[in-house]
C-alpha cells in the first residue's frame, strides 16, 4: 500500500479537484482527506478517523453507503454487458427498466426520459430541448431561460449561468446573455422586513412580472427553479409560493423545468419535489437520487406535450441531434434500477419523513434560541442552520469572518460532517434517509458543541 504522504505529495501534484482553492492546496496550506470506506451514515478516512456523514456526500448517498444489492446489481452488470451505446434505438435491459421505473415515480403528465450523466449535463439538456421546442413551433425568438439568484444548476456554460451564485459566475464570463435572474423566494433574507410571507409571495410574482415585461414573454422561453433551493442555502419556498409563480408562468407561455437534482426520489418526503409541492412542469431533471451516486446517471424527463413537438420535430428534420457516448450508461441504469428498490424494500422515504422531522423538530429546540441563530429550516431530510450577528433585524457576519466554514469545522472537528453553504453563513444538513433517531441526536449535540465553540 502506498504511504499517505506519497499519496498526499501525488495529489498535490497531479490532481485538479473541483470547487478548492487551488493554489491553497497545491502550496500544501490545505490538508487533503483520503477516504477509503463506508457504511450507512458513516465515512471513514485513511488515517482511520470515522465522521458520521450528515450531508450524504454532497446530498446524493441517499440511501447510505455500503448498499451491497446496489453494489452486486452494478458488478453483474459489468460481467454481463459493460457498455452498450443507446443511440438509434439501442438499449439493456438495466436502462428500458429504469426508465419505466421513473415514468412510474414522475407526474402523470410526464412522457420519457433521456438519460445523461450528471445534472449538469441534464439541465444543458432540457434548455437545448426547449430552444428546439420553440424552433419547431415557428418561434425562433423564445429562447431565454429565467433563473432564481441563489439557485443552482451545475457548473457548465449554460448552467452555470443558469446557477445564481457570484462564485461560479465570477471570472467566467458568466452569465451568458439567454439567461435572466429573478428574485430568490427566500422569506428569511426578505428587504422589507414587515411583509407577511405572503406578500413576500406577492413580491415575488411582481418581480417576475417586472421582468417579463421588461424582457418581453416573446423572448423568453422557460423558468428553471428547485423545487426547494439547495446549495443556495436550503430554502424551502414560502407558502404559496409554486401556485402562484406557475400562474405567471402560464399566462406567459413560459415552461417549467423542475430541478430536482436534489428532491428526486425523497428528499422532501415526497417521491418527487414537484408532487410535493404541486408544480406541474414540463421538464424535470434528475441525478443524485436516482442511482444515490453508486454511480453516475442523470435524467431529462418530458412532458406529453413537450414530447409530442420534439416527434413532429424528427418528423420535419430527422433524428435529434443530441447525444452522449455515455447517454444510458448499463452500469449506471443498473445502479439506477438496484437503488430505486432499495428505496422502496426499506421504506426509505418514510423514515426519511419521520426522522427527518425529529431531527428539524430537535435542532430548533436545542438552538432556535441562540443569540446567533437567526433561522432553522427544512423540509423531509434538509435541515439548515443560518447564522447571523444580530438577531434584531437580522445582521449578518461578514463573509471575511468565515463563520459558517468555522462552524462546520468545528462540527467536523467532532466527528460530524455538515456542509457549509456557498453564500451566507448556513450550515447545512441533508443526510441518508436511514439516519436513525440516535443518529440525529448526535447530529444536533455535536452542532450545539461546535455553534458555542465558535460563537459562545
Ligand atoms: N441541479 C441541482 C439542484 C444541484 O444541486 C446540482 C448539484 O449539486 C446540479 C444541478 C448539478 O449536478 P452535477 O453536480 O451532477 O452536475
Amino acid at each position: 500500500m502506498l504511504r499517505n504522504d506519497q499519496l498526499a505529495e501525488w495529489d498535490r501534484d497531479n490532481f485538479f479537484h473541483p470547487s478548492t482553492h487551488l493554489a491553497q492546496f497545491a502550496r500544501g496550506e490545505m490538508q487533503s482527506r483520503i477516504i477509503t470506506g463506508a457504511k450507512g451514515c458513516h465515512i471513514e478516512d485513511r488515517e482511520g478517523n470515522k465522521h458520521l456523514d450528515a450531508f450524504a456526500g454532497l446530498y446524493c448517498v441517499n440511501v447510505g453507503y455500503g448498499r451491497t444489492e446496489i453494489s452486486e446489481a452494478i458488478a453483474a452488470q459489468a460481467h454481463e454487458l459493460a457498455y452498450y451505446h443507446a443511440y438509434v434505438g439501442h438499449g439493456t435491459e438495466a436502462s428500458i427498466t429504469l426508465a419505466k421505473m421513473v415514468l412510474d415515480r414522475s407526474p402523470a403528465h410526464m412522457s420519457k426520459v433521456y438519460f445523461g450523466l450528471s445534472g449538469s449535463d441534464a439541465n444543458e439538456t432540457n434548455i437545448k430541448l426547449l430552444w428546439y421546442y420553440n424552433n419547431i413551433l415557428g418561434r425562433p425568438q423564445k429562447k431565454k431561460i429565467i433563473s432564481r439568484w441563489r439557485g443552482y444548476h451545475g457548473s457548465g456554460l449554460m448552467t452555470g449561468s443558469l446557477t445564481g451564485l457570484e462564485l461560479f459566475h465570477k471570472k467566467f464570463d458568466l452569465p451568458l446573455e439567454q439567461v435572466i435572474h429573478t428574485e430568490a423566494p427566500y422569506y428569511f433574507r426578505r428587504a422589507d422586513q414587515d411583509q407577511t410571507e405572503a406578500q413576500f409571495v406577492q413580491h415575488c410574482v411582481d418581480k417576475l412580472e417586472e421582468l417579463i415585461a421588461q424582457d418581453g414573454a416573446d423572448t423568453i422561453a422557460g423558468f428553471i427553479g428547485e423545487p426547494v433551493l439547495g446549495t443556495g442555502g436550503l430554502v424551502p419556498p414560502p407558502a404559496g409560493y409554486w401556485d402562484a409563480i406557475q400562474k405567471v408562468l402560464d399566462k406567459h407561455d413560459i415552461l417549467l423545468i423542475a430541478d430536482e437534482v436534489v428532491t428526486g426520489f425523497g428528499r422532501t418526503g415526497s417521491m418527487m419535489g414537484s408532487d410535493h409541492y404541486g408544480m406541474k412542469p414540463d421538464l424535470m431533471t434528475i441525478a443524485k437520487g436516482l442511482t444515490s451516486a453508486y454511480a453516475p446517471l442523470s435524467g431529462s424527463i418530458v412532458s406529453d406535450r413537450m414530447w409530442k413537438v420534439l416527434e413532429q420535430g424528427t418528423d420535419e428534420n430527422g433524428p435529434i441531434g443530441h447525444g452522449w457516448t455515455y447517454s444510458a450508461h448499463p452500469i449506471g441504469a443498473a445502479a439506477g434500477v438496484a437503488n430505486l428498490k432499495v428505496l422502496d424494500d426499506l421504506n426509505l422515504i418514510e423514515n426519511n419523513r419521520e426522522t427527518g422531522a425529529y431531527l428539524n423538530a430537535a435542532m430548533k429546540d436545542a438552538l432556535g434560541d441562540h443569540p446567533h441563530v437567526g433561522d432553522i429550516r427544512g423540509e423531509g431530510m434538509m435541515c439548515a442552520v443560518e447564522f447571523v450577528k444580530e438577531r434584531d433585524g437580522r445582521h449578518f457576519f461578514d463573509a471575511a469572518d468565515k463563520v459558517g466554514p468555522q462552524v462546520t469545522a468545528a462540527l467536523m472537528s467532532r466527528g460530524v460532517i455538515g456542509r457549509a453553504m456557498p453564500q451566507g453563513d448556513i450550515l447545512g444538513f441533508a443526510p441518508p434517509f436511514c439516519l436513525t433517531r440516535a443518529e440525529a441526536d448526535e447530529v444536533v449535540s455535536k452542532t450545539v458543541e461546535a455553534v458555542k465553540a465558535v460563537l459562545g
